[in-house]
């Protein structure tokens, strides 16, 4: 079982902020901001191209707007990041969306 599955499942410890029957938003234990939350789906999907039910996206996007305004990112801008594969960084193959935010960023990403 994925690491963040084990998180789903309490087998290993987080920081959570939001959880429901279909998303766990949880704090990144190596944060690159002030606010670092990683949003993803209970079930396993390793990547984008296995993602069966797009409605989750969606889902998922409304959380981290509610979460944003909650923690005032939505005045100050706030950036949200997926890892796709391994050239872009991906570690984690359990899909999951970085929200990062409480400080200016740079762009492009190295
Ligand atoms: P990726 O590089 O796959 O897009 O990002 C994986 C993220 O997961 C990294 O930012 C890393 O710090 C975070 N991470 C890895 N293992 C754990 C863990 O056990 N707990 C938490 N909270 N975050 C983790
Ligand atoms: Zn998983």
């Amino acid at each position: 079982m994925c690491i963040f599955c084990k998180i789903v499942n309490k087998e290993i410890p987080a920081s959570i902020v939001y959880e429901d029957e279909k998303v766990l938003v949880f704090k990144d234990i190596n944060p690159q901001a002030p606010v670092h939350m990683l949003a993803i789906p209970k079930e396993h999907v390793s990547g984008i191209a296995e993602i069966k039910d797009a409605s989750i996206v969606g889902y998922l996007f409304e959380i981290m707007n509610k979460l944003a305004r909650e923690k005032g990112l939505t005045g100050s801008g706030y950036r949200i990041v997926v890892n796709n594969g391994r050239d872009a960084g991906q570690a984690v193959d359990h899909l999951h969306f970085h929200l990062l935010g409480g400080r200016p960023m740079q762009w492009p990403p190295g």
